[in-house]
């Protein structure tokens, strides 16, 4: 039942260091069963498409699997579809967004649900996340374990009733708000909202939402009708697919203080067990230094960078470039730069494999690039070795085809396959040629000349060790 992925191992297995959020620092990761990773990674509401903000998220998720699997290891893991119970800005009373998103198009939350669900598997397969290896079970799918969990939290007393729904009471979980280090006050000193009426606490919050007049997602439950509150879904999924406690749990790092602290007070009191032993959490992405609001006009979707010419890698690249811990800002100007990287190490591997004939040898740079993807996934600097080594004298073309299958199986840029970007036209290789005869002339005027016609084609050009390389530039 479960899509496995695997690569068989006999080597012992590598030392990974992960930041915890439970306590804040770089620790060594030592899974439950060795050899084997469970993780979950809260995905999307689907009442809209999901944002480059969101995608991060998952490129980073991404990332960490298949450091796991290059590293020798099974991994298990399951990406939620939030298709019912999620309030506008995570609140805890308002709008529901998949009634939003339905009354928008005028059609079913099921429908809406249908379509962004697809869009956004198609997206992750766009950014080569091997969406055949996850699961991506939907909340409405799971009402009845989030109605069982729900039940037994009211059992053992960790829930009451109001006339609006059953609600979860923090003050019964001694540890609540361990994450992020938040604790019982300052989440009740920092509540934004008012209170609701009979509430008894400010961060008290739904496991189950009474049904109002019209709504359009409702089911039958020990309580009444409605549905269920946004964090149990969390919480229900991960018992029914991974088991009360998972390796790693995963999620930008806006749901530290609340949603997380929530899943953990309902797992934990459920189940008495930790729901999580590592909390993995991204840093957010902005566009040029602002948060991506719709109200902002910034909100920019995959479809669009496609629309501009660009290649969903270059997004992906773009994202590598920075720590997952480290805020990120997006700009056209830095999607080109990544895009023009993106573009020349392609190149650099469509030569390597011809030189290599696509032979791979060991070598100090691949444990270098493994040793720090593995160093808490310190992407930037693994890329530096990547570039740094292929640059290098020092290793013999195997070598650096071998780092090209190491930086496809880390990075999943598709270096490998997608080597060859097509040839050039032929009037682009004619003036690459007479600029490179310029140049071995000595006519550096005219080989300056050359170039700058190239530009006008929209063809970068830099000058490697084995002849130019042309990089075609996006839009
Ligand atoms: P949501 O649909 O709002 O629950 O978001 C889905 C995932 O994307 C969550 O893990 C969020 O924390 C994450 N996320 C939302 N916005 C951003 C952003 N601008 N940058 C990075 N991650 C984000
Ligand atoms: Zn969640």
């Amino acid at each position: 039942m479960w899509p496995f992925s695997s690569r068989r191992s006999t080597r012992p297995p590598a030392q990974i260091f992960l930041t915890n959020s439970l306590t804040g620092s770089k620790e060594l990761f030592v899974p439950l069963k060795p050899g084997s990773v469970s993780m979950y990674s809260c995905g999307p509401t689907v009442y809209d498409r999901a944002s480059i903000g969101n995608l991060r998220s998952y490129v980073f998720s991404d990332t960490l699997a298949r450091m796991f699997l290059a590293s020798g290891s099974h991994v298990r893991r399951v990406i939620n579809i939030t298709d019912v119970g999620h309030l506008v800005a995570d609140a805890e009373e308002g709008e529901d967004k998949m009634a939003l998103g339905a009354a928008r198009e005028r059609r079913s939350p099921a429908e809406i649900a249908e379509r962004y669900a697809r869009l956004f598997v198609e997206d992750l397969d766009a950014l080569e996340v091997d969406t055949g290896a996850i699961l991506f079970p939907r909340a409405t799918e799971y009402v009845a374990e989030q109605i069982a969990m729900a039940k037994t939290l009211e059992e053992r007393g960790f829930a009451y009733r109001l006339p609006e729904g059953l609600y979860f009471d923090t003050s019964r979980f001694a540890r609540y708000g361990v994450l992020g280090n938040v604790g019982h006050a300052r989440l009740k000193a920092g509540a934004r909202v008012a209170p609701l009426a009979g509430k008894r606490h400010p961060s008290d919050f739904a496991l189950w939402r009474f049904a109002k007049p019209g709504d359009l997602q409702q089911w039958p439950s020990p309580w009444g009708r409605g549905n269920p509150g946004w964090h149990i879904e969390c919480s229900a999924m991960i018992r029914a697919l991974l088991g009360p406690t998972i390796d790693i749990h995963t999620g930008g790092e806006d749901h530290i203080a609340v949603h997380h602290n929530n899943e953990i007070a309902q797992s934990e009191s459920a189940n008495d067990r930790p729901l999580a032993r590592y909390w993995l959490h991204n840093a957010f992405l902005t566009v040029q230094g602002e948060k991506i609001a719709k109200s902002a006009g910034n909100v920019f979707y995959l479809s669009d960078l496609a629309a501009r010419g660009y290649d969903p890698l270059a997004l992906r690249y773009f994202f590598l470039q920075a720590h997952y811990r480290t805020p990120l800002s997006f700009s056209f100007e830095a999607l080109d730069a990544a895009a023009e990287g993106l573009l020349r190490l392609r190149r650099l591997a469509a030569a390597l494999r011809e030189e290599s004939g696509g032979k791979a040898a060991p070598s100090a740079a691949r444990e270098r690039l493994a040793l720090s993807v593995r160093d808490d996934l310190a992407t930037p600097a693994a890329l530096g070795i990547l570039w740094e080594s292929l640059k290098s004298e020092e290793y013999a073309p195997e070598e650096k085809w071998g780092l090209i299958e190491d930086a496809d199986a880390f990075f999943g840029l598709a270096l490998g396959r997608k080597a060859e970007e097509g040839p050039l036209p032929p009037e682009v290789a004619a003036l690459a040629e007479r600029r490179e005869a310029a140049r071995a002339a000595k006519d550096f005027a005219a080989a300056d000349r050359l170039r700058r016609e190239l530009e006008a084609r929209g063809y970068a050009v830099e000058d490697g060790a084995k002849g130019p390389i042309l990089t075609k530039r996006p839009r």
